[in-house]
């Protein structure tokens, strides 16, 4: 560092660290005669892509979103964003011109379209290279470190920045986004037990699936083996391509359905299994102008219920339990949804008038214990007088969550051929009910429209130690879950290919509800209680995307912070229920350590404080992803100042 020089250090090179870089550069006028260095760390070298969106990784994985849905710089829906820079493109915009530049048809994209996240990487990096040019261009160095730092050391009230391979650099400014990382399980039940087994017998388990091409070769698991992919999310289907596409086999168009055409070196059979033993829904192509705004699942609603029945926790904010009071109202904004949607507007009046009185009693007077159905009987009541001989067949006539949570009814007991031909037929179902969109069909207008819509109204309820103690455990064990499941799936040309994967037989889905790994003398066996599958699997990979947790983090950056005081864990306290301490950082309100104004932490780590705030930077929408940035800008231009650097 050179004197008089003010120093930001910026650790992890993902989305995030393109988003600061522009918000920098768009305002580094007001640096006036003072002097600058950036330096950005990021262990894998990919600056401004990050690991996730790195441009290196196989065509065969998606972005989970539509490509004008994706955008790199502040617009003016962003809270206190001024100045906006008119040249903003969305990663759709990119795509075009790339394909317009280079004729590469890969980047032929329509705006709803799913891009590939190597695309959104190749962009991310431009960006980034651009928006740290415009900064060299007005005399801030910015220096690239492709290493992982491992430490932050008080030093005379600014930090010591080291690095894996032990260098040190001092930083005046921290900005944390280090994203989504791997954690060590090996004394976790499940994946421990995988790992010893796996060691003592041979058999072979890969506890990590990201980087793909690192964690799955083109000949490891070798053609023709038996597969076992414990996880039906987002990182399975990345797997499943990857093991299938990824090796020369083929999608064709066959009377506009996918039909797969297998190239001979994929394994013979993948077995994908979950707990709830079915993928999330597929994600609904999007026909809205603007995000729905909520009837009854508001944060006025929720400030009543807090006021009305939540449970005094000693400060001015009384905690929820998620169960009893939000979902109710959840249930009720999708209900009011789906009949709106099947039987039009007049309907939709007639249910507000209908539930008036059961809502705001709801609202006012302390709840009693209750099913989460409780507000619906008013919805019912109108709905029995409608004529529903005029709604269209494919639509899902009645609004029912439990059947929404399990589609497949495996009470009577299947066989796995019947659960495999019931689960097709939903899968094709649901695909269509997806290509409807979210405006006309019933039940994705539903789930989209609160699950994803109104995540804001959910934060307001959650964050911050919203939630008792009992409840944010369940919160984030089952209902985060079932928010996957119905609303975080992946697009429709992403699904229609694992329906295709399905019905040609190498994804076999049989393994139907609650599968569980067993093991025989050595090797994995995958046992089905519902549909009697037991198969002896060659390769067990793992499925998921592991929570942000410092003490099993495979990089000990926050498990140093930690030790030497820097930063805390944050706990959920709630008089008479046991502390819940999930792994997340104790941040105060600017989502910095308590006590260290000069370190920002954003992402996976800073979750107490933020659900959902783990996505690409969404345009025209005043993303919580570019507000948090544009918070923390504030806050280094006023240390700068405060300052006063020659
Ligand atoms: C597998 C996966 C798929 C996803 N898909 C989508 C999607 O399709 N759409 C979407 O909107 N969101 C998706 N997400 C969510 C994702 O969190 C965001 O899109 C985005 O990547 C967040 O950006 P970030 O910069 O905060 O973190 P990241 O993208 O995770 O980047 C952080 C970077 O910091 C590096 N790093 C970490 N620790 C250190 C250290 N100590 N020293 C140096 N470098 C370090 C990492 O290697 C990484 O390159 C996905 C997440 C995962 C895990």
């Amino acid at each position: 560092m050179t004197a008089g020089e003010f120093c930001l250090a910026i650790v992890g090179g993902g989305p995030r660290s393109t988003y600061a870089l522009e918000r920098l550069s768009a305002t580094i006028d007001r640096l006036g005669g003072r002097r600058l260095a950036v330096h950005v760390y990021d262990d894998g070298g990919d600056f401004g892509a990050g690991q996730v969106h790195s441009a290196s990784q196989p065509f065969t994985s998606y972005l989970n979103r539509a490509a004008h849905q994706v955008g790199f710089a502040a617009d003016p829906s962003v809270t206190d964003a001024e100045p906006i820079r008119d040249d903003r493109p969305t990663l759709y915009d990119w795509c075009r011109e790339r394909f317009a530049t280079t004729g590469d048809t890969t980047f032929d994209l329509e705006p709803a379209d799913a891009p590939k996240r190597h695309q959104h990487g190749q962009a991310l990096r431009e960006m980034f290279d651009a928006y740290a040019g415009e900064l060299r261009g007005k005399g801030v160095s910015v220096v690239l470190h492709a290493e992982e730092v491992t430490d932050l050391v008080p030093a005379d009230g600014r930090w010591e920045v080291v690095s894996a391979s032990g260098s040190h650099h001092t930083a005046d400014q921290v900005l944390l986004i280090t994203g989504h990382s791997s954690n060590d399980y090996s004394d976790e039940d499940g994946p421990g037990e995988y790992l010893a087994f796996a060691r003592r017998t041979g058999a072979v388990y890969m506890p990590s699936a990201y980087p793909l091409q690192e964690a799955l070769s083109l000949e490891d698991p070798r053609p023709g083996s038996t597969v076992g992919c414990a996880g039906l999310g987002l990182t399975a289907i990345d797997q499943i391509l990857y093991l299938t596409e990824g090796r020369g086999g083929q999608f064709l168009l066959d009377d506009d359905r996918l039909r797969y055409q297998a190239s001979g070196s994929e394994p013979a059979m993948i077995l994908a299994f979950s707990p709830s033993g079915v993928f999330p829904y597929t994600r609904p192509i999007n026909r809205k102008d603007r995000p729905h705004q909520g009837r009854f699942l508001t944060k006025t609603a929720i400030d009543k219920i807090r006021k009305s029945s939540g449970t005094d926790a000693g400060d001015d904010r009384p905690r929820l339990d998620f169960d009893a009071h939000v979902m109710p109202l959840i249930l009720l904004e999708m209900a009011y949804l789906h009949y709106r949607t099947l039987f039009g507007p007049v309907a939709g009046d007639l249910i507000v008038e209908s539930v008036h009185e059961d809502y705001e009693r709801f609202l006012t007077l302390p709840i009693e214990p209750g099913e989460v159905e409780r507000l619906l009987p008013g919805v019912e009541a109108v709905v029995a007088t409608l004529p529903k001989q005029l709604v269209p067949e494919p639509m899902l006539k009645r609004f029912d969550w439990r059947t929404i949570l399990a589609p497949i009814d495996t009470s009577a007991g299947m066989t796995r051929s019947e659960f495999r031909l019931t689960y097709l037929d939903f899968l094709r179902r649901d695909l269509d009910w997806a290509v409807q969109g979210n405006v006309a069909n019933s039940f994705k207008a539903s789930v989209d429209g609160v699950w994803r819509d109104l995540r804001g109204v959910l934060s307001h309820a959650v964050d911050g130690g919203g939630l008792t103690a009992d409840s944010h455990r369940r919160f984030l064990e089952y209902h985060r879950r079932c928010q996957n499941k119905v609303s975080g799936g992946a697009a429709p040309e992403v699904m229609a290919k694992i329906l295709a994967l399905a019905e040609h037989g190498v994804l076999d889905l049989s393994a139907g509800p609650r599968a569980k790994i067993a093991f025989s003398d050595r090797s994995f066996v995958l046992h089905g209680p519902v549909t009697g599958l037991n198969a002896e699997l060659d390769v067990l990979l793992d499925a998921r995307v592991h929570a942000f947790d410092p003490a099993r983090d495979i990089r000990p950056l926050y498990r140093n912070l930690i030790g030497r005081d820097v930063v805390r864990l944050w706990r959920n306290t709630t008089p008479g229920q046991a502390d819940f301490v999930p792994g997340f950082l104790d941040l105060d309100e600017r989502s910095r350590p308590v006590g260290h104004g000069s370190i920002t932490v954003l992402g996976p780590a800073a979750a107490a404080r933020g659900t959902y705030q783990f996505s690409a930077l969404r345009p025209d929408n005043n993303d919580v992803v570019m507000r948090e940035i544009v918070a923390w800008l504030h806050g280094f231009w006023a240390a700068l100042d405060h300052r006063r650097l020659p």
